[in-house]
């Protein structure tokens, strides 16, 4: 079959969130065109595959692409999220990215997407259906949009044996159970199993019928603090100030954790039980009480196999049957603890710039690209903040995030972007405090004052560590 010859100015292999927040910049600061490549049938990457569930789990006032709101501008009036800023559902984000694509980018005669096609590497690419291949003339730059490599249930293959006589399914079939199982095993602790778990006991299932597999416990994030709202003000910029203050002050890696869930940063399921894993999963206060009403969580680390009778786990086995219901949620969100350098000559690997924000980190390093000359300094800006996994991550994570802050803080033409980009939640509420406003304004002074001591800290703790 004859190749297919393109060019554009930019390649962008990915048109997950990431890829989407990244050439949504570009076509509103540059002139460049762009071609789009992915795999799946339309944009938005794994919430085309996500459980019909799923939710943000951070406020939809800033997810998406930068020019295109994402949000009702509501808040919710029920469920285990109300009160707090609506949560979009993954059918709503899917639908979302593919408005983005057919009412924005493609109209913009800018933008080509080629849907159902696989990247093969060095410019080329196939299309999975007729087979054509392409390859394409780049001008500028490709950029890497798959790199943070995010894994959910339904595409992901378990690492453990199953038995062919259990019922084993990815969270995404929950909802189609037609028969009542003789108890619901979770298997996994991280947001989808927490998703699992909320999701059997707001239908009915009783805590008791619920096993929860956690190989290790997780350090949580509270959703009031992440409201980047004026009414939420003490909330999320009393969290900011109260958790570098926290760190600031503590005498050690240990007593830090400790201030930092005194301080209300962090949250964990069991008191009893210091959580040694952290991937930035956030709940509301609702929904951590439901999930403390399981008490039949398995800790003996990670499932090996599930046999007819029985799992087999690292540190021990419990019993199980075939009339139990084994729901796989051991697929971790994004997987790539690999980091890189963002701009590599002519190619941009995006990574997180800013903790637990993949598409404004997007956007901001389409900004670095579209405004800033060398690729020294632009990775000067684009400091990698590594995607935490272990509880003491959160050290380098904290770290790489201040040291950002503060190079954008120095520069007036970042703060201007910052304050004038959606999915900047947090630069408009800062702004927006007036000098009368004293409580406002000792909590900012707090601020300030507690950032460069705490990065100090986190610098001294690293080095501890390393
Ligand atoms: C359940 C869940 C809830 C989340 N909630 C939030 C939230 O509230 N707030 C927040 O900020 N973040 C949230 N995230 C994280 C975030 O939205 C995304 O997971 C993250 O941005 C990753 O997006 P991505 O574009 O890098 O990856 P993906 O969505 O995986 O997109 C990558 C794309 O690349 C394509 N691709 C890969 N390889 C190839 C190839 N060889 N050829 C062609 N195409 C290829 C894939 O088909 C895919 O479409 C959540 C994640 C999950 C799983």
């Amino acid at each position: 079959m004859s190749r297919n010859h393109l060019e554009t100015d930019y390649l962008i292999v990915g048109a997950g969130a990431v890829g989407m927040a990244f050439t949504d910049v570009i076509l509103k600061e540059t002139d460049a065109n762009i071609i789009l490549v992915d795999q799946h049938h339309k944009p938005g990457g794994h919430w085309n595959d996500a459980y019909p569930f799923v939710t943000l789990h951070q406020p939809s006032a800033y997810y998406g692409v930068s020019s295109v709101e994402l949000s009702r501008g509501q808040k919710d009036l029920t469920g285990w999220n109300k009160g707090l800023g609506d949560l979009a559902s993954g059918a709503e984000v899917s639908a979302y990215f593919d408005n983005v694509m057919k009412q924005h980018f493609l109209p913009s005669g800018r933008v080509q997407f080629h849907s159902m096609c696989r990247y093969d590497g060095d410019k080329k690419f196939t299309n999975i259906l007729s087979g054509e291949e392409f390859d394409v003339s780049v001008r500028r730059k490709t950029i890497d949009a798959t790199f943070l490599k995010t894994t959910v249930p339904s595409t992901h293959t378990p690492n453990f044996s199953i038995s062919p006589d259990v019922q084993f399914m990815p969270l995404n079939n929950l909802p189609k159970v037609r028969k009542t199982p003789a108890g619901y095993v979770v298997i996994g602790a991280g947001k989808t199993g927490i998703d699992a778990c909320l999701w059997l006991l707001e239908q009915g299932a009783s805590p008791d019928s619920i096993q929860w597999i956690m190989p290790r416990d997780a350090w949580l994030l509270d959703r009031k603090n992440t409201q980047a709202t004026e009414e939420f003000f003490f909330d999320a910029i009393g969290s900011q100030a109260g958790h570098l203050e926290a760190i600031a002050t503590s005498e050690s890696i240990h007593d830090m954790f400790d201030k930092l869930e005194a301080c209300g940063w962090f949250l964990r399921i069991d008191e009893n039980v210091r959580p040694s894993m952290f991937h930035g999963a956030t709940v509301s206060q609702m929904e951590l009480e439901q999930l403390r009403r399981i008490k039949n969580i398995i800790r003996l680390g990670r499932v090996q196999s599930i046999e007819h009778d029985k799992i087999i786990l690292d540190q021990g086995e419990i019993p199980t049957s075939p009339d139990h219901l084994h729901i796989d949620c051991s697929a971790r969100a994004i997987s790539n603890e690999e980091i890189k350098p963002i701009f590599q000559g002519d190619l941009i690997t995006p990574q997180m710039v800013r903790s637990y924000q993949p598409v404004f980190s997007a956007a901001f390093i389409a900004h670095t690209e579209a405004a800033y000359g060398t690729d020294e300094e632009k990775n000067n800006f684009c400091g990698v903040v590594p995607l935490p996994n272990h509880d003491t991550d959160f050290i380098k994570f904290t770290a790489a995030f201040l040291m950002n802050q503060y190079k954008w803080g120095q520069t007036p033409e970042i703060r201007k972007w910052l304050f004038e980009n959606r999915l900047d939640g947090f630069s408009k509420l800062l702004a927006s405090v007036k000098p009368e406003d004293t409580e406002k304004s000792a909590l900012l002074d707090k601020l300030r004052a507690n950032a460069p001591l705490a990065a100090t800290k986190l610098f001294q703790f690293m080095n501890e560590i390393n």
